[in-house]
C-alpha cells in the first residue's frame, strides 16, 4: 500500500474571510498533487528551458530600475515570476524557490520613495502603460507571498504599491482609470484603455488579506467606471451583448478576461448576484462564439482587422474562414483556462472542465516550443501553425513575448485543475496519471493514484488508500464527448452521464478501485459556417480529447480534398505506433477510394522554424454516388 508524505506548510490564502460566497470546488494545497508523464513533460521542459533556464530576470527588473525602451515592457517580471511561483507551487524545487526568492528582492530595491514599483519616474507618473505593468508587479509579488514564502516585506511592498496607486488613480483631480493606458489609441482608433482596469484583480486580492477597505473601494471604483473609456463592459456582459461587440473597435480577448477574473473575486465578496450573471453569460458566450476546436479564441478576421488577432471575432463561427491571418494568441487562451478555473471553483460545473481540457491538451501544448523555451504567439488551424511575431522584445540571444511568458502559466494551472476537494469529497477533473493527496470530510488523509496512459488510451484506474473506511462523495467528471462511457467502483457499475460529474457517494474502503473507460472513438466533427464560405466545405477528426490534423512534415499533400469514410459521426481511425517520439499520437484515417491519410495530435505538428504546414480542418471532396 503507498501512502506519499507531502510536505506543505502554506496554506491556500484565497480562502479568505472576506468572502461571503464559498465555491463549490476548492483547490487542493500546494504540493498535493504529482502528475507522472503526458502533462508533466510539458511542465518540466517548460521549467528547465524557461522558467530555470534563460529567462533574464535581472533585465526585467533593470525596466524598474532605470525606465524602459518600449511601451508594456514592466509586465514581464512579473508574468515570469507568477509562472514560476505557481511552478513552486506544485514542484517544491528548491532551486526554483532561490530563483524566485532572488528575483523578488532584487525587484523590491527598486520601490521608489514614493511607494510605486514601476518603471516610470515618480513625476511622469501615471504613464499611458503605467498601470498595466504595475498589475503584474503586484500579480507577480502576490503569487511568490501566496506559494513560496509569506514574506512581510513583500505585503509591505504590495501595500504601498497599492497606495500609491490609489493616490493618482481616481475621480478629479486625480486621473480617471479609463483615462490611463494604451489601447486602442496605438492603432489610432478612439481610446479603449481596458488594460488599466485589470488592477481589479490584484486589488482585490490585496483586500482579501489585508482587509483594508479603501482596496475594495477602489475595486468598486473599477467596476463603476466600466472598464474601458466608451464601453461599460460589465453591463455589456450582462446584457448578453456578442464579445467581439463588447468594448466597440478594440475587444481585447485577453485584457476582458483578465478584468473577469477580477470580478470573480469582488463577486466573491460582495455577493451580489449580478455579478455572477455578468460572469455566467460572458461564459456562455466566449464558449459558443468564440471558442474553436482547439480551445483557443480571438482573430483579425472579419471583424477587427486591427487587432493583430488578439480581440475576439466570433471566431468559434468563422474558424474556417480562409481571410483569416492571426487568431488566438496564446495570451488569450492562457487567460480562457484561468477564467474558467474561477468559475469551476465558483460553480462547480463540469462543463467548464471540458473547455479547460480541450484547450490543454490542443491550442496549449500545441502553441508550446518542443524545445520548451516558449510560446507562438498567435496559432493558426490550417497553414503555419504558429508566429512567433508579435509585441515583445530581444534580450541578448532570447526573444520574449507577452505569450512565451503566459504559456507556462497556463501548464502551471494543469496540476491546480486536474483534481480539486470539495466539502462532500475530492473531484476529478483530468485523467492525467499521477498522485493525488486530499484531505476527506472528517479531515483525515487519503490518497488517489491514477494510473492511466490517456490520452493515449481513454483506459483510467484509479486507486483509493484511506486510513479507515469513510462515507464521502468522489466527483469523476465524464466528458462532454464521452458518449459511452463505462465506470465501475470495484465491479459495480455505475451511470456515467456525459457533460456531468459521476457522483459515487458511498461508503469508501481502504483499498477500492475506480476503473473509467471513456469513449474514445475518433469522431467527425462538421465545421460551423461563419461569414465567409467560398463553397469549401472542412471537417476534422477528434479522438477524445486530442484534435487530430495533417502534418506537411509526414504527408506533402496534407492540404487535398479528402472524403473521411464516417458512419454516423464516428470514423474507424487506426491508432498507429507514431513515426517519432516527438508525437504523442498517430492515426490512419480512412478517405475515399480506399485510401488512408496519416493524422497526428494537433499539438505534435512541429511548423517551428522548417516551412511546413498543418491542416486541421480538412477540406471536403464533394460526395461521389459510386
Ligand atoms: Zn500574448
Amino acid at each position: 500500500m503507498l501512502f506519499l508524505i507531502f510536505t506543505s506548510t502554506l496554506s491556500c490564502q484565497t480562502e479568505d474571510r472576506n468572502s461571503v460566497i464559498k465555491d463549490q470546488l476548492y483547490p487542493l494545497p500546494a504540493g498535493s498533487i504529482k502528475l507522472d508523464g503526458f502533462f508533466d513533460e510539458y511542465i518540466q521542459n517548460s521549467i528547465d528551458h524557461w522558467n530555470m533556464g534563460d529567462l533574464p530576470y535581472d533585465q526585467f527588473v533593470d525596466f524598474f530600475r532605470h525606465g524602459r525602451p518600449q511601451f508594456a515592457l514592466g509586465e514581464m517580471w512579473g508574468k515570469a515570476v507568477r509562472s514560476g511561483c505557481m511552478f513552486y507551487r506544485y514542484t517544491n524545487d528548491p532551486q526554483l524557490k532561490r530563483e524566485m526568492d532572488e528575483t523578488v528582492k532584487d525587484l523590491l530595491s527598486t520601490q521608489r520613495e514614493n511607494g510605486s514599483i514601476s518603471c516610470v519616474e515618480i513625476d511622469k507618473q501615471p504613464e499611458e502603460s503605467e498601470l498595466w505593468e504595475r498589475k503584474y508587479v503586484m500579480l507577480g509579488l502576490q503569487e511568490y507571498y501566496e506559494w513560496v514564502n509569506p514574506d512581510p516585506e513583500v505585503l509591505d511592498a504590495l501595500i504601498k504599491q497599492a497606495d500609491n496607486i490609489i493616490s493618482i488613480i481616481g475621480h478629479a483631480p486625480k486621473t480617471e482609470i479609463v483615462d490611463i493606458g494604451w489601447s486602442a489609441t496605438n492603432i489610432g482608433h478612439e481610446p479603449c484603455h481596458i488594460e488599466s482596469s485589470t488592477l481589479l484583480e490584484p486589488f482585490m486580492r490585496l483586500y482579501n488579506w489585508t482587509g483594508e477597505k479603501r482596496y475594495l473601494d477602489f475595486a468598486t471604483y473599477i467596476v463603476e467606471s466600466g472598464g474601458t473609456k466608451h464601453h461599460n463592459v460589465f453591463l455589456n456582459a450582462l446584457n448578453n451583448v456578442d464579445p467581439w461587440e463588447m468594448a466597440g473597435n478594440y475587444p481585447k480577448a485577453y485584457e476582458m478576461m483578465s478584468l473577469f477574473e477580477g470580478l470573480v473575486e469582488y463577486y466573491r465578496v460582495t455577493g451580489d448576484p449580478q455579478y455572477k450573471e455578468m460572469l455566467l453569460i460572458l461564459f456562455q458566450n466566449i464558449s459558443t462564439s468564440e471558442i474553436t476546436i482547439i480551445g483557443n479564441g480571438g482573430s483579425d478576421q472579419p471583424y477587427h482587422p486591427n487587432v493583430a488577432g488578439e480581440a475576439w471575432g466570433n471566431t468559434a463561427l468563422e474558424q474556417t474562414n480562409p481571410d483569416i491571418t492571426r487568431m488566438m494568441e496564446t495570451c488569450v487562451g492562457v487567460t480562457w483556462l484561468k477564467l474558467c478555473s474561477q468559475l469551476l471553483r465558483l460553480t462547480g460545473d463540469p462543463i467548464i472542465a471540458d473547455y479547460i481540457e480541450k484547450y490543454a491538451y490542443n491550442g496549449l501544448i500545441g502553441a508550446m516550443k518542443p524545445t520548451g523555451d516558449g510560446f507562438s504567439y498567435v496559432n493558426l488551424l490550417n497553414g503555419t501553425k504558429v508566429n512567433d511575431h508579435g509585441w515583445g522584445w530581444e534580450f541578448d540571444s532570447l526573444h520574449v513575448t507577452c505569450c512565451n511568458l503566459n504559456g507556462p502559466m497556463g501548464l502551471a494551472y494543469i496540476p491546480y485543475v486536474a483534481v480539486m476537494n470539495s466539502n462532500s469529497g475530492p473531484v476529478i477533473n483530468l485523467y492525467n496519471k499521477g498522485n493525488v493527496q486530499f484531505d476527506t470530510p472528517r479531515k483525515r488523509t487519503g490518497t488517489i493514484v491514477i494510473d492511466t496512459d490517456y490520452p493515449v488510451s481513454g483506459d483510467i484506474r484509479l486507486n483509493l488508500y484511506l486510513k479507515k473506511a469513510e462515507k464521502f462523495n468522489i466527483r469523476f467528471r465524464v466528458p462532454g464527448w464521452s458518449e459511452k462511457t463505462e465506470l465501475k467502483v470495484n465491479d459495480e457499475k455505475i451511470v456515467a452521464t456525459p457533460g456531468t460529474y459521476a457522483e459515487i457517494n458511498r461508503k469508501w474502503e481502504p483499498g477500492d478501485v475506480i476503473t473509467l473507460s471513456l469513449d474514445m472513438r475518433c469522431r467527425v466533427i462538421n465545421a460551423p459556417s461563419g461569414s465567409n464560405r467560398a463553397g469549401d466545405n472542412f471537417q476534422a477528426v477528434v479522438y477524445g480529447p486530442v484534435v487530430l490534423a495533417r502534418d506537411e512534415n509526414i504527408e506533402s499533400n496534407y492540404n487535398d480534398s479528402v472524403f473521411l469514410q464516417a458512419e454516423s459521426g464516428y470514423i474507424r481511425a487506426i491508432q498507429e505506433e507514431p513515426l517519432s517520439e516527438k508525437i504523442n499520437l498517430q492515426f490512419s484515417v480512412p478517405v475515399d477510394d480506399g485510401k488512408y491519410i496519416t493524422m497526428i495530435d494537433y499539438a505534435s505538428v512541429d511548423n517551428w522554424n522548417n516551412g511546413k504546414h498543418v491542416c486541421t480542418w480538412l477540406p471536403q471532396k464533394p460526395y461521389k454516388i459510386k
